[in-house]
């Protein structure tokens, strides 16, 4: 039986990739997504179209309500879980930290670290052999910003990713004897519409020259590491993180 998979924030960006990648690896997927319906009913269309199984299911990943409907539409579905990625993020206008509000910091603060705590929640509720699971393998999507601080564009973006990166480590060890690995990529610049809603839809070329590969990188390349976390090729890697970055 085909594994199933997953993978918040897959209507556009990494998220969308990794689902035509999984797609390919042959994984069954429920993809989600929030405001971006008619991108994700054309990936659904385009993986059911090439033969593969795949669920779309509409939530926010920070309302807990909507995190666990969505896991009881996959219980419904597949009734198994076997991997999830974390990849549902948002970052905001392009800004110092003294200028920003509290409103803003609790909003980036839910969809990427609340929003990945709860659905890991639901994923290890599902996967751990403690409560009759078969295991699996969770994939945080965090940045670069996590460890380069986002000054003057998002420190508070990078905070929230450096929470992940703190999760992850803290998860990995909680579930190394319950048969789940948890590991982080951590993307550079990377083409996608992200950047357009910092404020500067051309930043990755901006910035292109700073890094050592003197380009920025494209989704699929993500993908590939995130396919790899979560496949037994890494069966004895947990708690790590892949930089995806061309060396920034
Ligand atoms: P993107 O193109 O802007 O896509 C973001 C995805 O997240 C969309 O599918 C969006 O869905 C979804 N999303 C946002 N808020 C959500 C919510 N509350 N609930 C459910 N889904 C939500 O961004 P991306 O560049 O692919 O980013 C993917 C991940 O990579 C993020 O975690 C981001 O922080 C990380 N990352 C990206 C870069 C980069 O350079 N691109 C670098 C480092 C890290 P809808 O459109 O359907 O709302």
């Amino acid at each position: 039986m085909a594994k199933v998979l997953l993978i918040t924030g897959a209507s556009r960006g990494i998220g969308a990739e990794t689902a035509r990648l999984a797609a390919a690896r042959g994984y069954s997927l429920c993809l989600n997504y929030l405001h971006s319906e008619q991108a994700a009913n054309e990936l659904l269309e385009s993986l059911l179209a090439g033969g593969h199984e795949a669920i779309l299911f509409q939530a926010d990943v920070s309302d807990e309500a909507e995190v666990e409907a969505m896991y009881r539409a996959i219980d419904d579905e597949f009734g198994r879980l076997d991997g999830l990625v974390n990849n549902a993020g948002i970052l905001e206008q392009h800004s110092d930290l003294v200028d920003m509000t509290a409103e803003r910091w609790r909003r980036i603060l839910d969809i990427n670290v609340v929003g990945s705590f709860l659905c890991a929640r639901e994923a290890i509720k599902r996967m751990s052999t403690r409560s009759g699971g078969k295991g699996g393998s969770i994939v945080n999507v965090s940045s670069r910003a996590a460890d380069l601080g986002g000054p003057h564009e998002y420190v508070d973006y990078a905070a929230a990713k450096g929470a992940i990166d703190s999760m992850t480590i803290g998860l990995a060890k909680e579930l190394g004897d319950q048969g789940i690995r948890v590991n982080g990529v951590k993307p550079g610049l990377i083409y996608t519409d992200i950047h357009a809603a910092g404020g500067e839809a051309g930043r990755v070329d901006r910035l292109k020259s700073g890094v050592p590969m003197q380009r920025g990188g494209y989704p699929a390349e993500v993908a590939e590491a995130i396919l790899w976390l979560l496949s037994e090729a890494s069966g004895y890697t947990t708690g790590g993180f892949i930089d995806v970055s061309g060396g920034r």
